[in-house]
């Protein structure tokens, strides 16, 4: 591999801080967060062609019709996921790249995360074993549907939109846990938090943001 591949080069380097100090203007505060996403390797999260905008704050293209999250969007769901206490077990409904699970996984005990294209979860699991990521449980699943069998959650991530609030995923958050995802269709989209309480629920609306929509089935 590559010394440009590693991201060993000095270009490296000045792009990363170049992107941290872009999120803390765009008012990403977490030192936590913002540490991980400047050590976290985005460009082995893209191909090969797309590494050199790697560390643009942009959403880029991985295959399957998929993209990889914007940096900027990373930073801030990831945050508002850890902004009242510390999380021990997350869900993450979207591996895609494995670029956010990447982020959050040394954050928190354990992410279990669901991916429903066999072939990006492929090339997340490969990833996640080239970094030596260890806490990280993936499945080729709907989830749509969550991971009961691994649940209740402290957290739940959703990183692609469905159109309504998806109640069984509420469901498998415990008392006092919290989900950050986009809820809307196209260009209408919607960044909410959802706190669990004992008998029902709250929610808070972020900021508007564009994902690529939740589906149900895998392929
Ligand atoms: N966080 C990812 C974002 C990937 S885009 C990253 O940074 O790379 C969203 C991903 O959600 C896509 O890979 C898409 O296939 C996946 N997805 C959509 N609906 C899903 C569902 N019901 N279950 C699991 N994954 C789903």
């Amino acid at each position: 591999m590559s010394a440009h591949r590693l991201g060993i080069g000095m270009t490296s380097q000045r792009t990363r801080e170049r992107l941290i100090r872009r999120l803390r203007e765009k008012g990403v505060q977490d030192t936590r967060v913002l540490d991980r996403i400047r050590e976290t390797p985005r460009h082995l999260f893209v191909d090969e062609a797309l590494a050199s905008r790697a560390y643009e704050d942009t959403a880029l293209p991985i295959g399957c019709g998929q993209t990889i999250s914007q940096p900027y969007v990373v930073a801030r769901m990831t945050e508002s996921l850890l902004e009242h206490g510390p999380l021990e077990h997350v869900l993450e409904v979207g591996t895609g790249s494995g670029y956010q699970t990447a982020v959050l996984a040394p954050l928190v005990r354990r992410v279990y995360t669901a991916e429903r294209i066999k072939a990006l979860l492929d090339q997340a699991r490969q990833r996640f074993g080239t970094l030596g990521i260890r806490n990280i449980v993936t499945k080729h699943s709907d989830g749509g549907l969550g991971l009961p069998e691994y649940g209740p959650y402290d957290g739940i991530i959703v990183t692609a939109a469905p159109e309504g609030l998806p109640l069984g995923l509420v469901e498998q958050l415990r008392p006092g846990g919290r989900m950050v995802l986009p809820i809307g269709h196209d260009e209408e989209q919607v960044l909410v938090r959802v706190t669990r309480t004992a008998d029902s629920y709250a929610r808070e609306i972020l900021e508007r943001v564009v994902f690529v929509p939740l589906r149900s089935g895998v392929c």
